[in-house]
């Protein structure tokens, strides 16, 4: 049977995905590593992996990606996995490629789904900004495979179920830290607080001018939520940056995300946790949006935004 070594990140969404992608490349037995864990994440962990090697937290706490490779790369070497996978987020990309070369194995990145393909792995990936989307192929590997996942990308209505063991393992001896966390900081919410928004309608470059943003406001209070940007809207200073969901802005759980003239670009969708229901209104029939989106509508949105506002008052009154 294979193996498959994730490296969590996160106890929530990251880590479900992280077991979900697993999953989906058939039978396997999946063993997650982690670095500090309360009890309390250790069981949630062994709900979903067949085992979880739980190692000492960092020195400060923090990530460190450096640690983190000296406590799991001897396992990655004794135990010869078939496929590591970690989140391609900030953390996952200052680890994976580190992991990747000490272990000698061929890294397929920001991965929107993977595909065990004898003798080698695919994977599917956007390219040229997000317009194309790409099947990669890594050439076979006796030592193995590393891959990292696109936040938001490995979803399944199957249940994804571990057998659970719990394993204790040991910090490296000899391991002298390098890097020190000075200061942690977080994105101001501003006045408005879209992190906490139930739904919240996400405009992007599509709007073209300030004065178009009128419209997704009025749609966003006839919908009872709150109006929320991608960075370039944030760059324009058409709207505060208190607004902007993504990795160098907030990060957001609604139950309701409605995007309009936006993307789908990696450092946007990032922000973006939750699983919430995602409804993209995009004109361009490739954009990557539609991938991650549960209902897509191609289109103008200069038409179809004041259509859905009248069409929600309607059914309100
Ligand atoms: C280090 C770094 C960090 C970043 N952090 C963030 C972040 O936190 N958040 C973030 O959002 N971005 C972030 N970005 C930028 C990110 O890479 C993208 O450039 C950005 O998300 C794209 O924003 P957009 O979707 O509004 O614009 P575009 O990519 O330009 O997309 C506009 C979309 O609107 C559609 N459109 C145009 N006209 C219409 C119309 N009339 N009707 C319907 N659809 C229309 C187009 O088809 C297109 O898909 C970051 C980038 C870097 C390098």
């Amino acid at each position: 049977m294979r193996e498959i070594f994730v490296i969590i990140e996160d106890f929530g969404d990251g880590a479900w995905e992280l077991a979900a992608a697993a999953r989906s490349l058939g039978e396997a037995r999946t063993t997650a590593l982690v670095c500090g864990a309360a009890e309390e994440n250790q069981q949630a962990l062994a709900k979903l992996f067949d085992r979880v090697v739980v190692f000492p937290a960092s020195a400060d706490g923090n990530w460190d990606a450096e640690y983190i490779a000296a406590c799991v790369l001897p396992r990655l070497l004794s135990e010869q996995p078939y496929l590591v996978l970690l989140l391609h987020s900030n953390n996952g990309l200052d680890l994976a490629p580190l992991l990747a070369a000490k272990s000698n194995r061929p890294m397929l990145a920001d991965c929107l789904s993977l595909e065990v393909r004898e003798p080698g792995l695919a994977a599917v990936r956007t390219t040229f900004g997000g317009k194309v989307r790409a099947r990669i192929f890594a050439k076979e590997s006796s030592a193995g495979y590393l891959a990292t996942l696109r936040p938001g990308a490995f979803t399944t209505s199957a249940p994804v179920e571990g057998a659970g063991i719990l394993e204790g393992a040991t910090a490296p001896a000899d391991y002298q830290p390098r890097r020190r966390c000075l200061q942690t900081l977080t994105p101001d919410a501003g006045a408005v607080d879209i992190t906490q928004a139930a739904i919240l309608v996400a405009v992007g470059r599509g709007i073209e001018e300030q004065e178009n943003l009128e419209i997704v406001q009025s749609l966003a209070e006839a919908l009872g939520g709150e109006l929320a940007c991608t960075r370039p809207v944030v760059d324009k200073k058409w709207l505060e940056k208190s607004r902007q969901v993504g990795t160098s802005g907030l990060t957001v759980k609604p139950k309701i995300y409605l995007a309009v003239g936006v993307s789908g670009s990696f450092q946007h969708l990032g922000g973006v946790k939750g699983k919430p229901y995602m409804i993209a209104i995009n004109q361009d029939p490739a954009a990557p949006i539609f991938a991650t989106a549960d209902v897509g509508i191609i289109g103008d949105l200069f038409e179809l935004v004041p259509l859905l506002e009248e069409k929600i008052r309607a059914h309100k009154s």
